[in-house]
């Protein structure tokens, strides 16, 4: 990976960051956690009652992606960015593309 596609790469991680904070600022209205008549936007026209179990698991699951990301972040600047933790290879950079977050090649999963 040159320097190039690497800031591509981490300008990526810093958007999908962002997008999920906000993603999750939004489930945390609907969850319950702020009141309901806080919410705001696309997700207020959604039956907040029978969707909070979804919701909840939808907020875990962006909230484990954005530990996820913020780790990726910190590797971001480093030789090994973008080096697979677990064979030594380089990451496809497609893979890197669609999922910013990913430590490990497509042979070794996530
Ligand atoms: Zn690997």
């Amino acid at each position: 990976m040159n320097d190039i596609q690497q800031k591509i790469i981490k300008d990526k991680i810093i958007d999908t960051i962002e997008d999920l904070r906000e993603e999750i600022e939004e489930l945390k209205l609907i969850t319950g956690v702020v009141a309901p008549d806080r919410a705001i936007g696309r997700i207020s026209r959604m039956d907040a009652i029978n969707n909070r179990s979804i919701n909840k698991s939808v907020m875990d699951n962006a909230e484990e992606r954005l530990g996820q990301l913020q780790y990726a972040l910190t590797k971001a600047d480093g030789d090994k960015f973008g080096i697979c933790e677990s064979c030594g290879r380089e990451i496809n950079l497609n893979r890197l593309l669609s999922v910013p977050e990913a430590v490990n090649c497509m042979n070794c999963g996530q």
